[in-house]
């Protein structure tokens, strides 16, 4: 029979850390407790035992202002596989003359070469409320999280709120989730592209606000994507103090950078949307983590390379994106855990259970539980190592935290049962990972 004992480690769940084994047996957790003489056993006294990380925010092979994102299927989940994220959640390619189940169809189709397991949000660009037939069509092909953008009007992304509205009265009765873009177009400042005065935080609190309300009137669960600023997450705190069903998520970089970042003398490759804030926005979100605010810490991961940023003509016309899946957990454990600011449990409940519960995942996937998939994180917190653009797997040569130092080092990643990664050596395959259906058990 295949089975594997991973033996000694420090358990950690949202509830806390515990020392035990784990049996793993074809694929999933079949029991926690001490093993009697296994047949395989993976010794992992002195390390940390985190579920596979989620990260619910992902764009790969993205079409963006006349380019794509660096990373396709293969490269971004191998990437992710060596960083510890064992599932990861794109987007469908939304536009207005494709139905939702051909997008879903489409994007399944082309995330073949995945090398982790996958799921999705659809994409609700130039959907209009005559399709509502179409969101219980995505639901029974194992899509409920619909994806939405209060911005981007310029590209036709952008969802009116009466569209938005009645989208999430039937999402509402779907049992599904809104996850929403949030920032109000009216407060940006045309022609400044990406930066702080383009994208003022107001034009994020004012979105939120808006949100908040439609989420409370309705009753539509709401996932509020990468917040950004003290700003936002105000109006998103309020929203719940008045019991709008309201999820937020924030990303690495608003937590690691801030805005003096884009004064470096290559500032322009730190483009990303919402920009980066002030520092004390940073500190806003630190705290809010360690309040467990947050459902999720995700990294919007869209990167490209410095030729691509280079090549834009004028700041409107930058591509918006960083680099995160590889670094989601590390840069987590690292600037968090180590540095005192958010405890080992909160890490596996942003990483694992807060997104798998958000997205329907759970609890197959997120949590360190018999009848889970044996996804795993082994953490080595002793080691550590500095950050190169060169020296990891995501398909850019660039890195927001070059030369950055990290404490831990992760040293071994299971997906079902299987080692993607151990002692330092990739060894995921393109085209292993499984679409991951909402519900799945
Ligand atoms: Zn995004």
């Amino acid at each position: 029979m295949d089975e594997l004992v991973i033996a000694g480690a420090k358990l950690v769940t949202p509830q806390g850390v515990r020392e035990t084994d784990v049996l793993i047996r074809e694929g999933r957790i079949a029991r926690l407790g001490r093993a009697h003489r296994p047949r395989a056993a993976f010794s992992a006294q002195g390390l940390i035992l985190l579920p596979g990380a989620i990260d619910a925010h992902v764009h790969l092979a993205l079409p963006v202002a006349g380019t794509r994102s660096a990373d396709d299927f293969a490269t971004g989940t191998l990437a992710a596989a060596a960083g510890g994220v064992t599932t990861l959640i794109d987007f469908t390619l939304g536009a207005p003359d494709k139905s939702l189940p051909q997008a879903i169809e489409e994007r399944i189709a082309q995330a073949a070469p995945a090398a982790v397991d996958f799921s999705l949000h659809a994409e609700m660009i130039g959907w209009t409320p005559d399709r509502a037939g179409e969101l219980a069509q995505a639901a029974e092909l194992g899509v409920r999280s619909f994806k939405f953008y209060l911005a981007y009007a310029d590209s036709g992304r952008r969802t009116p709120l009466g569209v938005l509205k009645a989208a999430m009265e039937g999402i509402a009765r779907l049992g599904g989730v809104a996850m929403v873009h949030a920032e109000a177009e009216e407060l940006m400042v045309p022609g400044k592209g990406p930066t702080p005065e383009g994208r003022p935080a107001v034009a994020e609190e004012v979105a939120i606000a808006e949100l908040a309300i439609l989420a409370l009137r309705t009753g539509c669960r709401t996932y509020v994507a990468h917040i950004s600023s003290a700003g936002g997450l105000g109006a998103y705190l309020a929203g719940r103090d008045r019991g709008a069903p309201l999820w937020g998520e924030t990303c690495p970089h608003y937590l690691l950078l801030d805005e003096t970042a884009y004064s470096r003398p290559h500032g322009r490759y730190f483009s990303v949307t919402p920009p980066l804030r002030r520092p004390a926005d940073r500190a806003a979100l630190w705290a809010a983590l360690a309040r467990r605010e947050l459902q999720a810490v995700s990294t919007d991961h869209c990167p490209f390379t410095r030729a691509q940023k280079d090549a834009a003509e004028s700041p409107e016309k930058l591509p918006s994106g960083l680099p995160g899946v590889e670094t989601l957990l590390p840069l987590l454990y690292s600037e968090g855990v180590a540095k005192g600011r958010l405890s080992l449990a909160a890490l596996a409940w942003y990483l694992g259970e807060g997104p798998a519960r958000a997205f329907g995942l759970w609890p197959r996937k997120g949590g360190i539980q018999p009848g889970a998939d044996a996804d795993l994180v082994l953490l080595d917190p002793k080691g550590s190592w500095t950050i190169t653009a060169e020296g990891l797997h995501m398909a850019t040569d660039f890195s927001p935290y070059e030369a950055l130092q990290v404490q831990g080092r992760i040293v071994g990643v299971l997906s079902r049962g299987e080692w993607l990664a151990r002692e330092g050596e990739l060894l995921a395959r393109p085209g292993r990972g499984e679409f991951v259906p909402w519900g799945a058990s």
